[in-house]
């Protein structure tokens, strides 16, 4: 058995707007190992909740997967290449077995995704029930034990109130109930604290911590800030202008910065401490200049224009891919300065050559 769970290579992702074709994903590869938690970070519209929605088949009808793969224990989840009715609702048919059942989802704003007028308890069972892994009867005990295990206190009562009975937390903490249902293999976390106290914010991560490793379950933590998954992921990949940039271990990306965009992050928040516990809290730090515009986005690398170290390649050449360890690599081409320089030489010679 492999030890990748979700391994996803090379997907290319975009969307058809009024204003032309945005760009969303270009030739993104990344992977989450069984039992791991790994944290996917970079600001808003870098293409992190678009990774993730591609992988589970909830992309905006705009939206579409041009290129790439997407394999979930061996399974295909890109629908790239398909064209048929027939091939997209089975395709389809294959993704709902899927979601909710063996990848599980946390999202932002819990209100968003539970129906106000249907009980606790009746939210947490019909996953189970759905799924054919137990009787009604059975999954209303599962759910009170799930409650009872995120830490809802009295949850033979919750189970029969509704939402708005409960505070954000705890409602987050019932999203996560529901989540870990169905034992999914993979849970997909994303921004699952954004809205909450900083004191829940810390509660939150620590049970979804502990259900992970108690559980097995791997991890995608989606984020815009480095504080929240310095010392719960084993693994960060850091995306920008829909590019992955460097990915590594929290300690390689922590305290082996390469890239510097990287870099720019870890400005906003102050370091892990050297016995690897904690994080301290920030803001992203004010890099210069403005996230990229990815209806006009170039083949360069997508950091080019704000980036101190820019050099004449990083707007013309996709930035080569430098390994600096088996699980730390970087897009930039401060670390391949010989290729840049045979590139740029051979760009000036062809300039030359059509100007003459
Ligand atoms: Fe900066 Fe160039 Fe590296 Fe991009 S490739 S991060 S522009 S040095």
């Amino acid at each position: 058995m492999s030890e990748r769970l979700l391994d996803i290579r090379g997907l290319s992702v975009s969307f058809d707007t009024p204003q032309g074709t945005v760009r969303a994903l270009r030739d993104v590869n990344l992977h989450v190992n069984r039992g791991e938690i790994l944290g996917l970070v970079g600001e808003s519209g870098s293409g992190k909740s678009v990774t993730m929605l591609s992988c589970l088949g909830l992309l905006a009808r705009n939206g579409r997967i041009d290129s790439g793969s997407i394999l979930f224990e061996g399974q295909e989840l890109s629908a790239a290449g398909l064209s048929s009715r027939a091939e997209l609702r089975t395709h389809e048919n294959m993704l709902r077995g899927i979601r909710g059942n063996r990848i599980g989802m946390i999202f932002q704003d819990p209100m968003t995704y539970m129906n106000p007028v249907l009980s606790i308890g009746t939210q947490l069972t019909e996953g189970l029930v759905a799924h054919g892994k137990c009787s009604r009867q059975e999954a209303w005990q599962k759910g009170t034990e799930l409650l009872r295990k995120v830490g809802i206190s009295n949850p033979e009562r919750r189970m029969r109130q509704y939402p708005y009975e409960f505070s954000g937390g705890q409602r987050q903490r019932m999203i996560i109930a529901a989540a870990l249902a169905c034992e999914p293999q993979l849970l997909i976390a994303d921004e699952p604290t954004t809205a909450l106290d900083v004191t829940v914010q810390a509660q939150i991560l620590d049970l979804i911590r502990g259900l992970a490793r108690e559980n097995g379950t791997a991890v995608i933590l989606i984020t815009h800030d480095l504080g929240v998954v310095a010392s719960l992921c084993d693994r960060i990949t850091v995306l920008y202008g829909g590019k992955v940039c460097e990915t590594g271990t929290s300690d390689e990306i922590f305290y082996e910065t390469k890239h510097p965009y990287t870099e720019g992050l870890l400005q906003s928040v102050a370091r892990r401490d050297s016995t690897g516990g904690g994080s301290a809290r920030g803001t992203l730090v004010s890099i210069p200049g403005s996230p990229p515009d990815l209806l006009r986005i170039r083949d360069g690398c997508p950091f080019a224009a704000r980036c101190e170290a820019a050099m004449k390649i990083c707007r013309d050449y996709v930035p080569a891919v430098t390994d600096f360890g088996p699980q730390h690599t970087a897009a930039c081409w401060l670390y391949c300065k010989e290729r840049a320089g045979e590139l740029v030489a051979a760009q000036d010679r062809e300039r030359g050559e059509q100007n003459d």
